[in-house]
């Protein structure tokens, strides 16, 4: 079968990690790549702006109101041009495991041939929930089911903390395993010296800051209109940006077992970067 590249995308809750992903997944559709975005946030919303919608349905409720009975269009819905997109779906908040909803819908695609050589899948996507690394949530990389990861974070304290708690997760597991980092994605929030600070932070976990998405206004013209940036604003530098963090990743070579940083470490970087001389 021909090698697909396998990539889930982590961070902080509210951080940017199913915009981004859309809109990166948008520029590497004009780049001819075949991709398929799975979705694993319970509030399936990984795949709207892909799909100019929420998704009618998640894996988890077609099982649950079709039984075994499945076909693979009733779990993969065609977006942008030919995105296939998937929403998991999970259980409702505080009750049983999101993780779970993962696997078995990941078990599931594979039933059902979603990776079949006719597809000619380029790149899937995982889009997970929050920034637990622990129990469930970690399941697409402690399985193996995602090899390449990026972490969306910001100059904002909690989002680099949750960045590096992270790279604790997938020190973890990438010791028996084959999964590795490829680098930091920081969605700006527009914080004193964020770039250099953010390049700071990659370099001490031993890995790199692939791309700087700034903030932008387009993003949320574009979201109310349940499109990506690069549908909905072909001509904006926004979109342009997510294209150059398209081909950043599609040529990215850097794939590190990260080094997560003592806490003083981090609490130093925020110290030396975030107050504005
Ligand atoms: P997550 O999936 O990490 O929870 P979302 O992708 O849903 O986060 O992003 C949260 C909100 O942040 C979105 O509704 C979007 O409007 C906004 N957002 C994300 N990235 C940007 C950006 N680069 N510029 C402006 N707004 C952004
Ligand atoms: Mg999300």
């Amino acid at each position: 079968m021909k090698k697909f590249r396998k990539i889930a995308i982590y961070g902080k809750g509210g951080i940017g990690k199913s915009t981004t992903t859309q809109n990166t997944v948008a520029g590497l559709v004009e780049m001819g790549k075949n991709v398929l975005v799975v979705g694993c946030d319970p509030k399936a919303d990984s795949t709207r702006l892909l799909l100019g919608g929420l998704a009618q349905k998640t894996v988890l409720d077609t099982l649950r109101e079709e039984g075994e009975d499945v076909e693979i269009d009733d779990v993969i819905k065609l977006g942008y041009s030919g995105t296939r997109c998937v929403e998991s779906g999970g259980p409702e908040p505080g009750v049983g495991c999101a993780g779970r909803g993962i696997i078995t819908s990941i078990n599931l695609l594979e039933q059902l041939g979603a990776w079949d050589e006719k597809y000619e899948t380029d790149y899937t996507f995982y889009d997970v929930l929050g920034d637990v690394v622990c129990g469930g949530f970690a399941m697409p990389i402690r399985d193996g089911k995602a090899e390449e990861i990026y972490i969306v974070v910001s100059g904002e304290m909690m989002a680099m903390y949750a960045a590096n708690n992270i790279c604790k997760g997938i020190q973890k597991y990438a010791q028996n395993g084959s999964v590795r980092l490829g680098g930091l994605i920081c969605n700006s929030r527009k914080v004193d010296n964020e770039a250099a600070m953010i390049q700071e932070l990659a370099r001490q976990l031993g890995t790199q800051m692939i791309h700087f998405v700034p903030r932008d206004n387009m993003v949320q013209h574009a979201e109310i209109n349940r499109k990506t940036v690069i549908e909905y604003a072909p001509e904006h530098p926004q979109a342009d940006e997510y294209r150059a963090l398209a081909k950043a990743i599609d040529q990215n070579t850097m794939f590190v077992i990260p080094t997560p940083l003592p806490m003083d470490a981090l609490e130093k970087l925020l110290i030396d970067f975030g107050i504005a001389n």
